[in-house]
């Protein structure tokens, strides 16, 4: 194994050891039951890293240990304190974790849970992030012992990757969705769900179809759209000579953001959810053909409807506390006033 920093580094973390406080100010946190004894983190991305993060910080688990393809990877995660130790060799990672987060791109989901079988001890809890859950536990299920792993999803993110975009309390405030079977072991999904409910998140279970469902609607859509609109929007650009990214509007700007996501996290994430992500994208193009007929037409009223309907819905998200909006120096509020979080989104 690569070892990593002895101890995190706290100057590095941005805490200010001086005063023994965190870096937000507030006081380091004392007396934090660990949950867990070594966690190992499949993947050492956006999503591991923050969670990384905050067990860190939080005190709730003894070892971190780190496995990625790549050793470049590993290496930044130990520079950046992520983990106590790393190594390319996944079975070697799990061999003494009592929990184990895997956090790959879902159609890597497999090959990653067959390289750690041979390693993984029998009471080793095994959970995962990825976007979809049905095709995830599709793909594990000829690797692991299924009464212990908690298909989990934390619907939190930016549109950067790697472990330097990891970020503290991403989780904060944002929904984890546990999709356990009816032969988990409830014992391990509540292990995971106080892991989630630490961190900050709002914890709900469901099943892995309904999930996959409800973020095809909320999620993947969204992505998908903006993706094709900043593609759209490219394609014009050759004839009106440059004037599309000079005018960037508000709109636009927040569509690139999001289309900036990892390619290969979202191939995947469309690949493996593609019955939900066809649905939506039926109705969504009768919706869009209804728009065209209507400023075709001329139907002002039912342009007003339609526009006056999803603005209700907007307020009801800002409601829900689920919506964030860009404040100065790139960072996120929650846009009903509550609370700063950086740079979130679901
Ligand atoms: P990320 O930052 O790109 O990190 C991915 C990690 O997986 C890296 O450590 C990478 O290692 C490793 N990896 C990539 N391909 C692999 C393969 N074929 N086999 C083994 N390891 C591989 O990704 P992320 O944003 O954290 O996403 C991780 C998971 O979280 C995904 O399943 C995604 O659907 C889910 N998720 C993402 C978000 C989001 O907003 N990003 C939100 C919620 C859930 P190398 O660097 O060495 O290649």
């Amino acid at each position: 194994m690569r070892p990593g920093l002895d101890g995190p580094d706290l100057d590095k973390l941005g805490f200010d050891t001086e005063n023994l406080n965190m870096p937000d100010g507030s006081p380091l946190p004392s007396n934090t039951t660990p949950l867990f004894g070594q966690v190992t983190f499949v993947g050492t991305g956006l999503i591991n890293g923050s969670l990384a993060r905050d067990i860190r910080r939080l005190g709730l688990a003894e070892r971190l240990v780190g496995t990625a393809r790549r050793q470049s990877t590993l290496d930044e995660a130990c520079m950046l304190g992520l983990v106590d130790e790393a190594t390319t060799d996944t079975a070697e990672a799990v061999r003494d974790a009592d929990l184990v987060v895997l956090g790959v791109p879902v159609g890597a989901s497999g090959d990653a849970a067959r390289a750690m079988a041979p390693g993984l001890r029998p009471d080793a809890i095994v959970t995962d992030v990825g976007s979809v859950k049905a095709r995830v536990i599709e793909l594990v299920a000829p690797y692991l012992d299924m009464r212990c792993f908690v298909p989990g999803h934390p619907v939190a993110g930016t549109e950067e990757s790697g472990p330097g975009a990891a970020i503290d309390r991403l989780f904060e405030g944002r929904w984890c969705i546990l999709t356990p079977q009816d032969g988990t072991d409830p014992t391990a999904t509540d292990r995971v769900a106080a892991l989630w409910d630490a961190v900050g998140s709002r914890v709900e279970r469901m099943g892995p179809l309904h999930h996959d469902k409800v973020l095809a609607i909320t999620s993947h859509l969204p992505h998908l759209l903006a993706y094709n609109i900043v593609n759209t929007a490219d394609d014009f650009e050759g004839v009106l000579k440059g004037e599309v990214l000079k005018y960037a509007a508000g709109g636009f700007t927040d569509f690139t953001r999001i289309a900036a996501s990892d390619p290969t996290m979202w191939r995947d994430v469309f690949l493996h959810n593609k019955a939900a992500v066809l649905e939506v994208v039926g109705c969504y193009i009768e919706d869009l053909m209804a728009l065209q007929r209507a400023i075709r037409w001329d139907e002002a009223d039912a342009l007003f409807e339609r526009f006056e309907s999803a603005q209700a819905v907007r307020r009801e998200v800002v409601r829900a506390g689920q919506a964030y909006k860009r404040i100065p120096n790139g960072k996120y509020q929650r846009a009903d006033g509550q609370r700063l979080l950086s740079r979130t989104f679901g």
